[in-house]
Order: structure tokens, then C-alpha cells, then sequence
């Protein structure tokens, strides 16, 4: 299954098939089994040395890598992770997830996923661009429009995603949508940059629609999220607009607690001061948004242990982001609603929390629930389908209609997971609201399989 030492892709896979064979699936279709080691090797690894410069005129050496997992639904398709953690273990784990969360969009596409341990902290924007140039420079060879569309992820963001847009239609003179994330006046869709954290809220939203019996909705809540990138700046703007209260943001060096609740202004100030990697720590001192308002910073912390009552957390940081201690904290804390913007944001450890207090719910209003990022956080991929689309027709849809097919896509994974789940639960936990978890493995699991 795994190489040797694979920490991050044995985890990501152990969850996979363990909630799987909890369901009743394979006692129902027994032939799916078979599917497992096929769906648990790559297609194919591509790896590769990066060479660049730096303003000094200095040779910098990295890494580069695309795992190109699986493709029976369409071209390899998933994000370019530019950080120092990057290896083959975090890539597999990253892609492998991926293949389940782009089928569980209803689009048309496999999954994969690449990067390199290259930092983009601390670097010129010079520096950034010869980096991406020399990694596109290699890349370029094992994509295309109709085999593998890579797109953002940690570290990579528009300008990236620009500066290999440009590498690769000089190498090829040729245009293509061979990329995703694009600026809107060159072949983007609109949404895109919100659509992970934005989808984000848009399950959560169905989440606490099914769990109330329509009586609840984001407004009044408060919401505790990690991460002041991307998908945490789109998801705390839908979630305050939505009538929420955000508690909390946090970066790499430290976590900010506002009791009152983070403004859009100040959303849109971290958003542009990360663009140029200023930590939270000097945003609220430098920022006018924060200027007289009461924020709290703790340094070296994540917002769990710390924001007091919460009734929603939305991890959107990184991988095993919410620890166990956490997960009880956050069960104390009165949170109803986890669903991660982030990649397998929980530990294994803390899905077991948490889906234990949903087991053994009395009643549906006591009942936690827990939502996984290949689910919850698909909106992001599936507006880069929608992006894929508009390339091939050569047009450009309005936010409107972005939006709604977005909100769409959203609600029907949402529905395929509760309704999967609760086909395929075991006996044993009929009664308690279906796990999202078991529901999200098996509907992309399937539709792989079958395909
Ligand atoms: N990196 C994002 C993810 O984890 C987006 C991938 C894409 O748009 O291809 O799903």
C-alpha cells in the first residue's frame, strides 16, 4: 500500500478504508472490495529537480514533484503546494484525497497533486518568479488541457499560478486551459479565489439545516477558524455575512481571539498584507481595521483550546491541525458543527472525539457533527472544473452564475453524503445523525470504483 515510512498517506488511507469497512458496503457489494489496492497505488509519479536563482546570483536546488493518482473520471486534477514540509508522503496523502473529493463535485475529474519544499516565505517577488518558472519548466512536460490541470494550494496563489501560466505558454506557444486559478482577464473564472472557503460555508449551511430541522442557519453563531490564508478569508467574509460571529484567525506563529468578532475590513487587511507573508502578529499592531478594537494574540497557539464557546470551528490551516485535547476542548466549548476548509485538518485522534459524541447523541440538537475536507472544501476544485468549462467554451459566466452552480454542487455533495452514509451504516448506529465522514468516502469511492 505504502512506502515504507508514509505517515501522512497511511493516515489519510487507514481513515479511508476504515470508515468503509464499518459501513456495510462490501457486505451489500462485495465486488467494490477488490478496488481498494487499485485505488491506492498511484498512476504514476513524476519527480524532479528545480534549479533557480536568487537575487544574489546564487544556484538554489529543490524538489519538485506531481503525484498523478487516479484518472479513471477525467485529467488528473489538484493543487501545487509550495512549503517546506512537501515530500512524496504528504503529496500521496494530499492526492489520494483528492481523488475522492473532485468525484464527490459531480465534475468530470481524476485527482493528483504536486509542488516542492520550496519556501515562498521571505522570498522576492524575483526570486518567486524564477522558482516558478524553472518548476514550470519541468512540470510542463507531464501536463495538458486533457491529461493533468494543476492548480493552487499552500504557497501558491494567483501570481504563482501566473508566473507558470506564462512559463508554459512560451515553452508551448500554445493556449490552454492547462491551469487553473487564473487571473480573470486571462482565461480565470470569477469566484475561484473565494470558492473553497466560501463552498466551505455553503455545506456547513446544510449541516445545520439537517441538524436543527431547518430551524438554524450561520446567523447568531460563532464561529472559531484557523488559517488567515485563502480559504480562511473566504469562509470567515461568507460566514460574517451570513450573520456569524468569527472568533478567531490564526497564522504559522500564532493564533488572534476577537470575543466580539473580526470585521470584514480586518478580514480584507491580513488579505493583503499575507500577499507580501506579514504574520498576524504585525498585522494588528500595523493594520487601521484593528486599531481600538479589542483583540487578543497568543503567540505559538491555535484557536482551539482558547476561544471559549463556539458553536462552529472551521479548521482552514494544514493537516492535523486539531489534536485530540483539542477535540475535547472544542466538544466542552459547546461546538456543534466541525467541518475542515483544510486537508484532513483533523487528527485521526479527533475524528474519533468526534464521531463518538455523534454516536452517542441522545438528541439530534446535542449531536456534534464533523464534516471532512474532501467534502466540506471541494467548492474550491469544483469552481476549477467550472474554470476548465468556460476555457473549452470560451466564455466567461457572471459571479451570479458562478456562485449558484457553486452553492449547487455544494448542496448535492452535501445530500450524497448524508444519504450514501446512511444507506451503507451499520446497524448499530441507527438513531444518530449519519456520519458525514463514512458518507464522503463511500459516495467518491463508488463513483470511482463504478467508473
Ligand atoms: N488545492 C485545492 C484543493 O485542495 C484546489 C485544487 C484545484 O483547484 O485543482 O482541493
Amino acid at each position: 500500500m505504502s512506502q515504507p515510512y508514509e505517515p501522512e498517506f497511511q493516515q489519510a488511507f487507514n481513515e479511508f478504508v476504515s470508515t468503509i469497512k464499518e459501513s456495510t458496503l462490501f457486505e451489500k457489494h462485495p465486488e467494490y472490495e477488490k478496488v481498494i489496492p487499485v485505488v491506492s497505488i498511484p498512476e504514476r509519479i513524476l519527480q524532479f529537480r528545480v534549479t533557480w536563482e536568487n537575487d544574489k546570483g546564487e544556484m538554489q536546488v529543490n524538489h519538485g514533484y506531481r503525484v498523478q493518482f487516479n484518472s479513471a473520471l477525467g485529467p488528473y486534477k489538484g493543487g501545487l503546494r509550495l512549503h517546506p514540509t512537501v515530500n512524496l508522503s504528504v503529496l500521496k496523502f494530499l492526492g489520494f484525497e483528492q481523488i475522492f473529493k473532485n468525484a464527490l463535485t459531480g465534475l468530470s475529474m481524476g485527482g493528483g497533486k504536486g509542488g516542492s519544499d520550496f519556501n515562498p516565505k521571505g522570498k522576492s517577488d524575483a526570486e518567486i518568479r524564477r522558482f516558478c518558472v524553472a518548476f514550470m519548466r519541468q512540470l510542463a512536460r507531464y501536463i495538458g488541457q486533457f491529461t493533468d490541470v494543476p492548480a493552487g494550494d499552500i504557497g501558491t496563489g494567483g501570481r504563482e499560478i501566473g508566473f507558470m501560466f506564462g512559463a508554459y505558454k512560451q515553452m508551448r506557444n500554445q493556449w490552454e486551459g492547462v491551469l487553473t486559478g487564473k487571473g480573470l482577464s486571462w482565461g480565470g473564472s470569477l469566484i475561484r479565489p473565494e470558492a473553497t472557503g466560501y463552498g466551505l460555508d455553503y455545506y456547513v449551511e446544510k449541516m445545520i439545516e439537517k441538524a436543527t430541522n431547518g430551524k438554524e442557519s450561520f446567523k447568531g453563531k460563532r464561529v472559531a477558524i484557523s488559517g488567515a490564508g485563502n480559504v480562511a478569508q473566504y469562509a470567515a467574509l461568507k460566514a460574517i455575512d451570513l450573520g456569524a460571529t468569527v472568533v478567531s484567525l490564526s497564522d504559522s506563529k500564532g493564533a488572534i481571539i476577537a470575543q466580539n468578532g473580526i470585521t470584514p475590513q480586518q478580514v480584507l487587511d491580513i488579505q493583503a498584507a499575507k500577499l507580501h507573508f506579514k504574520s498576524l502578529k504585525d498585522i494588528i499592531v500595523s493594520a487601521d481595521s484593528f486599531q481600538g478594537h479589542k483583540i487578543q494574540y497568543l503567540p505559538g497557539a491555535r484557536p482551539w483550546t482558547n476561544v471559549g464557546a463556539v458553536d462552529i470551528a472551521l479548521p482552514c490551516a494544514t493537516q492535523n491541525e486539531v489534536s485530540e485535547d483539542e477535540a475535547k476542548a472544542l466538544v466542552a466549548a459547546g461546538c456543534k458543527f466541525i467541518a475542515e476548509g483544510s486537508n484532513m485538518g483533523c487528527t485521526r485522534e479527533a475524528i474519533d472525539v468526534f464521531e463518538a459524541e455523534r454516536k452517542n447523541a441522545k438528541t439530534l440538537g446535542s449531536s456534534i457533527w464533523y464534516a471532512p475536507g474532501k467534502a466540506a472544501n471541494c467548492g474550491g476544485v469544483a469552481v476549477s472544473g467550472l474554470e476548465m468549462a468556460q476555457n473549452s467554451q470560451r466564455v466567461q459566466w457572471t459571479t451570479e452564475e458562478v456562485d449558484k452552480k457553486l452553492k449547487d454542487i455544494m448542496v448535492t455533495c452535501f445530500d450524497n453524503c448524508y444519504e450514501t452514509a446512511n444507506t451503507y451504516k451499520a446497524e448499530a448506529n441507527k438513531g444518530s445523525l449519519p456520519s458525514l465522514v463514512m458518507g464522503a468516502n463511500i459516495a467518491g469511492f463508488v463513483k470511482v470504483a463504478d467508473a
